[in-house]
């Protein structure tokens, strides 16, 4: 398998100011490497099988680290469990209820009309856009 630059984790760690620990370099591995969607729980789930020793409060004080230097995006889906996003440029997301997955959505591939006219008077940071859906996973 080859790896580019930008893939490697401890050059994205360090590229954010975030010592590369054996802990946060586990959590990177199974999140930053590619584009995915997962919570904190399978977050550990995954990591544990490069470090078994690791805690659930270490990774959640990874979680919230790389949201804080912008390595993570947080999705508010559904309140009872924040999934945590590699993908931090701006894109919307398909999220099967019935199964929890979410796919990402090109943010070109969506168009929201029709914002309150309030909005043109603020400074707009951003429209995040969550299509609930269902059989996603069966769709692939
Ligand atoms: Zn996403």
């Amino acid at each position: 398998m080859t790896t580019t630059p930008a893939l490697d984790p401890q050059a994205l760690l360090r590229g954010r100011d975030i010592l590369p620990t054996l802990q946060r370099m586990a959590v990177a591995q199974v999140l930053l490497l590619q584009p995915a969607h997962m919570t904190a729980e399978q977050v550990l789930e995954a990591a544990r099988r490069l470090m078994p020793e690791l805690s659930r409060a270490t990774v959640y004080a990874v979680l919230k680290l790389f949201v804080g230097q912008g390595l993570l995006k947080e999705l508010p889906i559904d309140g009872h469990a924040t999934v945590y996003d590699s993908n931090v440029q701006p894109h919307h997301h398909l999220y099967d209820v019935d199964t929890g997955h979410v796919v990402d959505l090109p943010a070109a591939s969506l168009q929201v009309l029709g914002l309150p006219q309030a909005v043109g008077a603020l400074e707009m940071a951003g429209v995040d856009v969550i299509v609930r859906v269902r059989g996603l996973s069966a769709a692939g």
